[in-house]
């Protein structure tokens, strides 16, 4: 059987969380158990982490690039985040909802305003930690940052929290298999939702056949 796009343009489920949090072990975990699901991957002014893949995990590129790309109206989205530049491309972005596929955009509250502006009918999912301690050890953990980010992450952790109110749903990312099956649910609900279902798709794939 070829497998079919289940409608004509894809829906938009928009991450944020504060640095340490989870959101990218969440977001790769549920883009391989979900079909139709895609992550977007973003360009960033920032050096790549150790294990980071160019292309995969972000575009990495210089500060100049970033900036031309900005006059030109390249990025749906961008900001500045703990000193660095990060924006999703409005042409990758496109392509993939035009293809049917749903996408995760894992971004900053700056740019989930943004988005809400500009394509307003996404799905805004909130990661949260169990506790301001749990975060810290994991951002130790991860030890890809200095002690000063590291700081800096988490000074500006309870700001991005309190920005909770404008997303749909709140996960506070305690155990992580636990996460999964919440972010899994508040997919699944969010496609069955008639407002999303696609008119023409029915007409062509259902009543048509
Ligand atoms: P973010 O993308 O939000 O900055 P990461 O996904 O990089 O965060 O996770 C930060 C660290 O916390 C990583 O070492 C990751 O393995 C760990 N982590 C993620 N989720 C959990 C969880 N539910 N319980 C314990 N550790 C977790
Ligand atoms: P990190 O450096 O830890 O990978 O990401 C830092 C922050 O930048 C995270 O909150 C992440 O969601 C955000 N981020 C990543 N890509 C983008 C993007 O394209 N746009 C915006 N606005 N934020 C992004």
């Amino acid at each position: 059987m070829t497998k079919r796009k289940h409608r004509e343009r894809g829906t938009l489920f928009i991450v944020s969380a504060p640095s340490g949090a989870g959101k990218t072990t969440i977001c790769k975990k549920i883009a391989v158990l979900l079909d139709n699901l895609k992550t977007s991957v973003s360009f960033t002014t920032r050096k790549a982490r150790q294990g980071e893949v160019d292309g995969e995990d972000y575009i990495f590129i210089t500060e100049k690039r970033f900036r031309i790309m900005i006059a030109k109206g390249e990025f749906v989205e961008w900001a500045e985040v703990h000193g660095n530049l990060y924006g999703t491309s409005r042409k990758r972005l496109e392509k993939i909802i035009a293809s049917g596929y749903d996408v995760i955009l894992d971004i900053d509250t700056q740019g989930a305003r943004q988005i809400k502006e500009t394509y307003g009918n996404g799905v805004y999912i909130f990661i949260l930690p169990p506790s301001m301690s749990e975060l810290r050890n994991r951002l130790e953990r991860r030890m890809s940052n200095t002690r000063e980010d590291r700081e800096r992450r988490l000074k500006r952790a309870v700001e991005e929290i309190r920005e909770y109110k404008i997303y749909d749903y709140v996960i506070v990312n305690d155990l992580l298999n636990s996460s999964l099956r919440k972010f899994e649910s508040i997919v699944l609900a969010e496609r069955q939702r008639s407002a999303r279902r696609d008119a023409a798709w029915i007409e062509k794939n259902i009543i048509r056949r």
